[in-house]
């Protein structure tokens, strides 16, 4: 045992990092100088911006149980949520509410997903959709905007992360949706929860946090030696563990550990995520519309998504005034043109109704999600294996969306960390 030594040490203070440390109260290494990660709000003169937009979808006792505990305060919301697509404001989900669309695009959706073939076996998230929804909605929609979002065509992707992800409709509703309704709200989000208070998101961070044990903030784990249990961080300090949760990014993990097997530095080489880019705008104008969130297939618009802060809380903006987050998403294999990119963003909010052009914006602020949603692909699922069999045998629990590569909303993401640190208590505990 060395100078220092932890039985538990935990990486990164986002939700998964600081509900690992609820039970366990080991500390927390954090490299950026304040906790959260993804969940996060930034704050901005006088506004506050999710980092990308961010609800709460969950009614789970244990989710609930600590906001309450930490009397953090709850509105529910039903969704106000839209589809920009050939130059109409569709309710969202698509597929239940195109009634509003011309008569043409309707009538080949509801063909195409009458005649749809059912006893389709999916290979890909792209057969997946024809068989659920036929090739009329899915050309006209949820391919386009898949792409758009993954930055991968939907043929490259797998579907077992589908789920509860992308709502399920029933036919009725479908039909209904096609002739006359315009406000068919299916979906797990259909209605959702968001903190009240000037934190934003941050209101769910905080919940977290509260009981958690003490977070070190600017420590980037820069080097882990898996042979002697210690852990190096980057003002020269190191640590001993018998455990180490870790909730950074699971490339980033493998990426400074040593005597990585070849096997496993090729699975990490294999995982792939997207990254958006998030552009936030404050207007002088305080109504922007009713929506919280519309989503933008076509692809002479920037960004796949828009959400309006102000419609979640009243604290999140100054008086008078209201703001726009937009979501832009890129990669490796779709790189982001940087330059110019907010007036890009502004222009073309003006040019789908978002914004007026004579509207004074007051602030601009951009914030990078590097690792932003991982893509499932064919190889996601067995460099997955590959890695976290090799971790478990060198004593490291990997936890968190991007720790476990996977698609967790934040309070599956709290409750992954809370698992970790149980596991953690559990092997200390068992004898050797
Ligand atoms: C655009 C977007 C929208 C989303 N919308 C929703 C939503 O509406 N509802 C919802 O519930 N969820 C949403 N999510 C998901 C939610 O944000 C995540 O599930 C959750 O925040 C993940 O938390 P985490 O702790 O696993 O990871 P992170 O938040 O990424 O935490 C990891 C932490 O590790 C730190 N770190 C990284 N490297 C190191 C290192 N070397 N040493 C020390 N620390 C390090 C990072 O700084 C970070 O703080 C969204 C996510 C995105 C990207």
């Amino acid at each position: 045992m060395g100078a220092r030594h932890q039985p538990i040490v935990i990486l990164g203070a986002g939700v998964a990092g600081l509900a690992a440390s609820i039970d366990t109260q080991a500390p927390v290494y954090e490299a950026a100088d304040r906790i959260g990660g993804v969940a996060a709000a930034d704050h901005v003169d006088g506004f506050a911006f999710d980092r990308g937009i961010h609800v709460l979808q969950s009614w789970d006792e244990r989710v609930l149980g600590m906001l309450a505990d930490a009397a953090v305060p709850l509105r529910t919301h039903k969704r106000r949520a839209y589809i920009y697509s050939h130059g109409v404001y569709t309710p969202y989900p698509f597929q239940v509410n195109t009634a509003g669309l011309p008569l043409g695009l309707r009538a080949r959706c509801l063909r195409d997903y009458l005649l749809r073939d059912r006893n389709l076996e999916p290979q890909n998230y792209e057969q997946w959709m024809y068989k659920h929804i036929g090739r009329g909605f899915a050309e006209t929609f949820l391919i386009p905007y898949s792409e758009k979002f993954w930055t991968v065509h939907p043929r490259d992707m797998t579907f077992e992360w589908t789920n509860n992800r992308v709502p399920h409709p029933s036919a009725w509703q479908v039909l209904r949706g096609a002739l006359w309704s315009k406000r068919t709200a299916v979906g797990s989000n259909a209605t959702f929860l968001y903190p009240e208070g000037p934190g934003g998101y941050d209101g769910f961070v905080d919940a977290v946090a509260h009981r958690a044990g003490p977070v070190q903030l600017g420590q980037r784990a820069t080097h882990v030696d898996t042979a002697r249990r210690r852990v190096c961080f980057n003002d020269g300090h190191d640590l001993g563990y018998d455990t180490l949760i870790s909730s950074i990014p699971l490339p980033d993990l493998i990426g400074i550990c040593t005597e990585v097997p070849p096997e496993v530095e090729a699975a990490a080489a294999r995982l792939r995520a997207n990254s958006i880019m998030v552009v936030n705008i404050g207007v002088q104008r305080a109504d922007l519309g009713p929506y919280h969130w519309v989503h933008f297939p076509e692809s002479d618009v920037c960004f796949f998504r828009i959400s309006y802060p102000a419609n979640f809380s009243d604290d999140v903006c100054p008086p008078g005034c209201a703001s726009i987050s937009a979501e832009v998403s890129f990669s490796a294999s779709r790189p982001l043109p940087r330059e110019g990119l907010v007036d890009r963003v502004i222009a073309d909010l003006v040019r789908v109704g978002a914004l007026r052009a004579d509207d004074r914006i007051v602030a601009t602020h951009t914030h990078e999600i590097r690792y932003a949603y991982c893509i499932y692909d064919k190889h996601r699922r067995e460099a997955v294996r590959i890695i976290r069999d090799w971790l478990k045998r060198v004593d490291i629990e990997p936890t968190g969306r991007y720790g476990l590569w996977c698609y967790f909303w934040s309070h599956e993401a709290m409750l992954a960390g809370r698992r970790a640190g149980a596991r953690a208590v559990g092997a200390l505990q068992s004898p050797t």
